[in-house]
């Protein structure tokens, strides 16, 4: 044979390679090729056997016979591939283990090709349009029956399991299908091969119409059954139920897919042209959007993005719009439009519930402040007395015991002062009671002159004072005290509706501590009742001796 022969054979050859790298490449789905490839192993079968016929080469003939026989067992491997796909355990075929399936193949594919000492199949009549089978023959055939016997085990495991019924209902006429093949293979070798020798002659086609009987329940399967359709039916399921909507359009501006979401608001259809221009909003400002319109005019390439107002319809959109590329070339773009109405209403909304809380808040914080100081003039109140300003015998009494506890513990000497103002009842009898409070408070005034920071001046009741000077020895005590019944002498009253001045003296009992071995050093109050005892006698004194005097005592 030339070169010539070969020829048709070698284009065969490529186009075959060019229909594996298509069918390899593209994007079907797994389901689809497994279908793709088993549907042309069961024709090749028919055609082989055609072939045989056709030639007396017996050459030729053997050839197509080993092909044929090869592509029996490629089909029967289909078979149990395609079972495991529809039963959905696809996921078993992604383990290593699964390729373990093309073993015996290998070994039939092997023992066909070589056919050793014709064990595989012998010619009758010198020719091979009939034959005799050898052992190998049979092996093939125990081999075949076994994959066939699996196939169908594996269905009835999805038959009694608890899949859904909609794999129920293709596996069972999967399970028809296999039946129907194995039935005419049996009855094949019956006639063909184990009584070929009793019976006049070959029945032509048995094996051919198994295939194309259970190829057809096939075809029933997938089509009852939708089961190629699903992840078609799937996407368009999302794209029409997505909230988004998505706008597909082709180099030319065509639109090639619009989707469910879109149809409301804008009026496009697959087929028109997509004018960018006609599709945004007729009055809005104007830089952003020609900016916009430039960058999607010049750039097709970069992905971009606007928000868009549309006051007919009182809607705020999305506008996405992404080239979509295929090796490095631009086929069309993808524009993805949300509404963004809703959010636009929360963030208002959030805006304004936020803006009343902030208002909210300024109100509380000025109650809070209120309370505040209400708070401090009600404890200074609590503190203070109301007619002279000065702190009220309740705070002295509390500091004080604090107080005198702190001196006796770091043995610190002070001091007290009892003040009363000297004939006050005649000033009240005199000028009337009004006056004699103007007078109490007078009084203080120029008492608070002769007083230290630290000292701690308090309305003991009536026209009482007493003063606590910490620190204050009594010779100190005396100075000031002595100082301070001085300035009150010397002091013009001069008050209004009064015609003349007056003149107040006051008696100062006075009490400075340095004895710290005291009896009452647990019980402050005790111990503070004796100075105020003490005091008071001191004060007693003065009174008796004339007024206008201090009695000082040291204890
Ligand atoms: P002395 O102390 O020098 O013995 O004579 P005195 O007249 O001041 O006598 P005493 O201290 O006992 O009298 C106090 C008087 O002060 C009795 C009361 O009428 C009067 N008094 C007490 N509290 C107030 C007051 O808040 N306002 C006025 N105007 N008078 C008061
Ligand atoms: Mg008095
Ligand atoms: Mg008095």
């Amino acid at each position: 044979m030339g070169l010539t022969v070969w020829i048709d054979l070698i284009l065969f050859i490529a186009l075959f390679v060019l229909f594996v790298y298509v069918f390899a490449s593209v994007t079907i789905t797994n389901l689809h090729k497994a279908y793709l490839v088993f549907h042309f192993t069961m024709m090749l079968w028919p055609f082989c056997q055609f072939a045989i016929k056709t030639t007396n080469n017996p050459k030729i003939q053997l050839f197509h016979v080993k092909f044929a026989f090869i592509d029996l067992s490629l089909l029967t491997v289909g078979w149990l591939l395609f079972t495991i796909f529809l039963t959905g355990q696809s996921h078993f075929l992604r383990k290593k283990i699964s390729s373990l399936i093309f073993v015996p193949v290998i070994f039939i594919a092997i023992g066909v090709i070589i056919n050793p000492n014709g064990w595989f199949v012998r010619p009758m009549y010198g020719r091979y349009i009939e034959r005799t089978y050898g052992p190998i023959f049979w092996f093939i055939v125990i081999i075949l029956i076994t994959y066939a016997i699996i196939s169908i085990y594996i269905i009835y495991l999805a038959l009694a399991s608890n899949k859904t019924t909609r794999i129920k209902k293709q596996v069972y006429h999967v399970l028809q299908g296999v039946w129907m093949l194995i039935a005419f293979v049996l009855l094949d070798i019956l006639f063909n091969v184990v009584l070929a020798k009793s019976l006049p002659g070959v029945i032509p086609g048995l094996t051919s119409l198994g295939i194309l009987l259970s190829a057809i329940f096939f075809v029933i399967a997938i089509h009852r059954n939708k089961i190629f359709d699903i992840v078609t039916i799937a996407h368009q399921d999302i794209i029409d139920t997505i909230g988004q909507g998505i706008l597909v359009l082709d180099d030319s501006d065509m639109v090639v897919e619009v989707n469910q979401a879109l149809l409301p608001h804008f009026n496009l259809h697959i087929g028109d042209r997509f004018d960018i221009e006609a599709f945004l909003p007729q009055e809005h400002a104007a830089n952003h959007l020609e900016l916009f319109l430039h960058t999607y005019r010049e750039q097709p390439l970069d992905k971009m993005e606007i928000e868009l107002f549309y006051p007919d319809i009182d809607r705020y959109i999305n506008l996405h719009a992404a080239p979509i590329i295929v090796s490095d070339i631009r086929v069309g773009r993808i524009i993805t439009i949300q509404d963004m109405t809703e959010l636009h209403r929360l963030v208002d909304e959030t805006t304004l519930q936020n803006g009343f809380l902030q208002e909210r808040n300024l109100e509380l914080i000025g109650i809070q402040d209120e309370l505040f100081h209400t708070n401090r003039k009600l404890k200074q109140m609590a503190i203070t007395d109301s007619l002279t300003g000065c702190y009220n015998r309740h705070y002295l009494t509390q500091q004080l015991e604090h107080e005198v506890m702190e001196n006796m513990k770091y043995q610190t000497p002070f001091t007290i002062f009892l003040i009363d103002i000297d004939f006050f009842k005649s000033i009240n009898d005199t000028y009337g009671h009004l006056i004699g409070d103007i007078v109490i408070c007078k009084t203080v005034e120029v008492i608070t002159q002769s007083l230290r920071k630290s000292d701690i001046l308090a309305r003991y009741g009536g026209e009482e004072f007493i003063v606590y000077l910490p620190n204050t020895s009594q010779a100190q005590g005396k100075k000031l005290a002595e100082r301070m019944k001085s300035t009150v002498e010397a002091n013009q009253l001069i008050i209004d509706n009064v015609a003349h001045p007056i003149s107040i003296t006051i008696s100062i009992g006075l009490l400075s501590l340095n004895n710290f071995t005291t009896k009452h050093a647990n019980s402050p109050t005790i111990h503070l009742n004796d100075m105020f005892q003490s005091v008071d006698k001191a004060l007693y004194q003065a009174k008796k001796e004339g007024r206008n005097r201090i009695v000082s005592i040291v204890k």
